[in-house]
């Protein structure tokens, strides 16, 4: 059965006519009326398109994944692009690469609201026949002067229902807004999982709300109770700075005999000082993670305890969020954003991951490492000593690299008295050493020298790091000699004693 039928028995009058479409025009099919509420569970991510997808965002996200997976239900994404003005398929992809790097996956194509105009158009001319909405002729000027009247007398600002029951000739020169009727009197309770029962005096908060601009534009709280009505989403997962919306998607709601869906309003991520994490506490961006070298595993782990809980378990594996995720555990306070917390994260998840996965990721930071003869050695050092893959990257560099500059204060302590002797010791003993190859071998040769002129381990121990790292902190030194072989650590001993007799000289 198509809907195009709507429009001919219903007859397209002159008002409904200057609510613009915003997409295409199309035939509707029947999914495009409520669904038969679902015993499945069916959340939704529906992001305004921003460009990026912001790390709030993916939390929000997440929870509706896990919350969908967990009940073996569904979960869509729909993009809230109402704003013509925005790159909308941009933003789109910008979400699904965001998506795929993490490894959420989204159910059915995804909805945008640009196209579903004639949907939206649909339900304001019903609730128009039904006399739940009106025309408001209201210039803004007036709306103003109103406000301004109101504040003065200290009353809430509000519009007054004056063309609610209007029946006159509209003045001319206006285009209308279509306001939909709101209670005049009494409560709205809005039943929140994390929340509890709120309820709201609708006379503190409601007025006869816009639900299509002057240009025929619907407007949020109208299209986001019709689509989470027609796709059959019923548990509805988002931040609560929407919890104040929520009376007036439910007037929608009730106007339109949709079923409400459970809501779960998620309290905010906040920073240190308490306040809304902002650009300034980080990065906002979920793909900037991505560039910092943070694993999605890791990212994800951060995210699902920011505001969730298990008890006391910090490490959750993607399988065990999705068996364990439950709404009904969501912490009824703010979160905070702990950068130490999310390293300590990505720390154990890159300590955790197989070689060959790092070579990979490495791969993105600039690190070609896959041909290495003793590539193992040194992703299994380096991985024990890094937060992030790009600090794991800037490990392997400084190991891989001969040292062009020694830091100055290094180098005076660590070539006193016979430093030079006994690198010169060092280096003879290597090479008269045969097979020379893992860092045991290397080792060994240092013990010797050691024991040989009977000096203690941080004799040879400061000069030798100097000589191969350029400073007295990094790896241990019998791997990065494995790492680079024999060659390479002689020249870096001799670099290091002509740049120590330089100093002398000078
Ligand atoms: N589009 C809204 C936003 O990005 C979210 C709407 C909702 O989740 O109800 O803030």
């Amino acid at each position: 059965m198509l809907y195009y039928l709507f429009f001919t028995n219903t007859g397209f009058n002159a008002r409904i006519s200057s609510i613009k479409l915003m997409g295409p025009l199309k035939i509707l099919d029947i999914s495009e009326v409520p669904s038969q509420r679902s015993s499945m569970v069916v959340t939704r991510f529906a992001p305004s398109p921003t460009g990026y997808l912001h790390i709030g965002g993916l939390r929000t996200a997440l929870f509706s994944y896990l919350w969908a997976r967990r009940n073996n239900g569904k979960f869509v994404l729909r993009i809230e692009d109402t704003d013509q003005s925005r790159n909308n398929e941009a933003a789109a992809k910008a979400i699904v690469d965001a998506f795929e790097w993490v490894g959420l996956e989204h159910d059915d194509i995804i909805t945008y609201q640009s196209q579903r105009g004639e949907i939206y158009a649909r339900y304001i001319r019903q609730l128009l026949d039904e006399d739940k909405a009106y025309y408001c002729y209201m210039s803004k000027e007036e709306l103003t002067a109103l406000r301004e009247e109101q504040t003065a007398n200290k009353e809430r600002p509000r519009y007054d229902g004056r063309y609610r029951d209007f029946t006159g000739t509209p003045p001319e020169g206006i285009e209308p807004v279509v306001r939909i009727k709101t209670p005049t009197e009494g409560t709205i309770t809005v039943n929140d999982s994390i929340k509890g029962e709120v309820v709201f005096n609708v006379d503190d908060i409601l007025d006869d709300f816009i639900i299509a601009r002057s240009d025929g534009s619907p407007t949020y709280n109208f299209v986001v109770a019709i689509d989470d009505a027609l796709m059959g989403i019923n548990e509805v997962i988002r931040g609560d700075d929407h919890f104040s919306n929520t009376p007036k998607q439910l007037v929608v709601y009730e106007a339109l005999g949709f079923d409400v869906p459970k809501f779960h309003h998620v309290p905010m991520i906040h920073n240190h000082d308490g306040k809304k994490l902002s650009k300034r506490d980080g990065a906002t961006d979920v793909m900037a993670y991505k560039e910092m070298g943070y694993l999605p595993e890791a990212l994800l782990n951060f995210l699902v305890r920011l505001g969730w809980s298990n008890g006391d378990q910090e490490i959750f594996s993607a399988e065990e969020m999705r068996t364990l995720f439950d709404p009904a555990n969501i912490n009824k306070s703010a979160s905070i954003y702990n950068t130490d917390k999310l390293d300590w994260l990505n720390a154990h998840y890159i300590k955790n991951s197989d070689n060959a996965k790092l070579v990979g990721l490495l791969e993105a930071h600039g690190i070609l490492i896959d041909g290495h003869d003793k590539k193992e050695i040194l992703l299994d050092e380096v991985k024990e000593r890094a937060k992030t893959i790009s600090e794991m990257a800037a490990l392997i560099k400084e190991i891989l690299e001969t040292p062009g500059i020694y830091d100055e204060k290094g180098m005076k302590k660590a070539f006193k008295g016979e430093a030079v002797n006994v690198l010169n010791t060092f280096a003879a003993k290597l090479n008269e050493t045969k097979a020379l190859h893992l860092p045991s071998d290397y080792h060994d040769v240092m013990a010797k020298v050691v024991e040989e002129m009977g000096i203690g381990f941080g004799k040879i121990g400061m000069p030798l790091r100097m000589a191969l790292m350029g400073k007295l902190s990094g790896p241990g030194l019998d791997t990065v000699m494995s790492v680079i072989g024999l060659e390479e650590t002689l020249l870096r001993i001799n670099k290091v004693i002509e740049r120590d007799l330089q100093n002398s000289a000078e």
